[in-house]
């Protein structure tokens, strides 16, 4: 009883260290002003709200993320993911293809510095995106909510590719003003 007891307590310990070692944090600014740099690999099965709006949980991205400083020695981050996912088609439901390949610069703000924006009108004039220094920032998650963000809104096969391309449904959606709509916006 006592030996089972403490062989269970072990392998707990060594379950916890593997779950630290999956999903790193990093104190992001002292990241930043010390150049660090991580990379590693994610299965996207491990990222649940990517997951939400995806066909299917297949698929590996890469990621690296370095810290640094801009000109005006500003801490930040660039970040790039590399892979493939399956997205939805928004006409058929069938799986679709998608290459990542994100390569951004954010920038890290304090919370009075990010309120500041809101008030002057958000970052739609800043030419990076900025986000909270964190002293404990899940990369993990940073990482997913940059892939959201790239996602097309709304994914659809090319027209011969697609599985309702030929069906009924494509008669109907061109009656549709919405969709007619749908596509002026697409062409803008
Ligand atoms: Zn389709």
């Amino acid at each position: 009883m006592t030996f089972a007891m403490a062989f269970d307590t072990e392998r707990r310990k060594i379950y916890h260290a593997r779950l630290m070692d999956a999903r790193p944090f990093i104190d992001s600014l002292d990241f930043a002003e010390n150049g660090r740099q991580i990379s590693g690999e994610i299965p996207v099965a491990g990222l649940p709200r990517l997951l939400d709006v995806l066909e299917n949980p297949q698929g590996i991205l890469q990621y690296t993320v370095r810290g640094g400083t801009d000109k005006q020695g500003n801490p930040l981050l660039d970040v790039s993911i590399t892979g493939n996912c399956r997205l939805r088609c928004q006409r058929c439901l069938g799986a679709m293809e998608h290459a990542v390949r994100i390569d951004t610069r954010l920038l890290l703000r304090d919370q009075a510095s990010l309120d500041a924006l809101d008030i002057a009108g958000g970052e739609d004039e800043e030419e990076f995106d900025s986000i909270l220094a964190n002293p404990h920032l899940d990369v993990l998650d940073m990482l997913e909510e940059e892939i959201l963000l790239s996602l097309p809104i709304a994914p659809k096969h090319e027209l011969g590719a697609c599985q309702a391309a030929d069906g009924g449904n494509m008669q109907k959606e061109e009656k549709n003003p919405f969709a007619v709509l749908a596509k002026l916006k697409q062409n803008n």
